[in-house]
């Protein structure tokens, strides 16, 4: 991802913002021009809830790059309270405090530092209730 195309994402990305099918309800994350369920373009923009729980967790030893001072990384899918799932770091816990079925909530953290200038990147991550 691109500077650029990074700071013209951030604030749907602060907020969540998917989208929702006007015709059968359905809610994406991230956002959707045509509505996989039923292909209508009718597509509203939509705030996700910011709770969810942990569906499926995984733990990176490995770091990578420009996420060295990460690790270990803590992976998860999210499932959130309208039943979108979200692909996520867990933040603010140890490995082994976390476990599938746990209560998540977003946050807004620091992703990473870029280049020699140190630019930092935010973004979402999800912490446990
Ligand atoms: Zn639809």
């Amino acid at each position: 991802m691109s500077e650029i195309s990074h700071w013209r994402t951030k604030g749907r990305y602060y907020r969540l913002l998917g989208s929702k099918c006007e015709e059968c309800g359905g809610e994406y994350f991230p956002p959707v021009r045509v509505c996989p369920k039923c292909g209508s373009r009718r597509i509203a923009d939509k705030e996700m809830p910011k709770r969810g729980k942990i569906l499926v967790h995984t733990v990176l030893y490995s770091p990578l790059s420009g996420f060295e001072d990460q690790v270990p990384m803590i992976l998860a899918f999210v499932e959130l309270e309208n039943g979108v799932r979200v692909f996520s770091q867990i933040t603010d816990a140890k490995p082994e405090e976390v476990k599938d079925g746990d209560e998540v909530e977003m946050v807004f953290r620091r992703v990473r530092v870029l280049g020699r200038d140190g630019q930092i990147l935010y973004g979402y991550k999800f912490k446990k209730v």
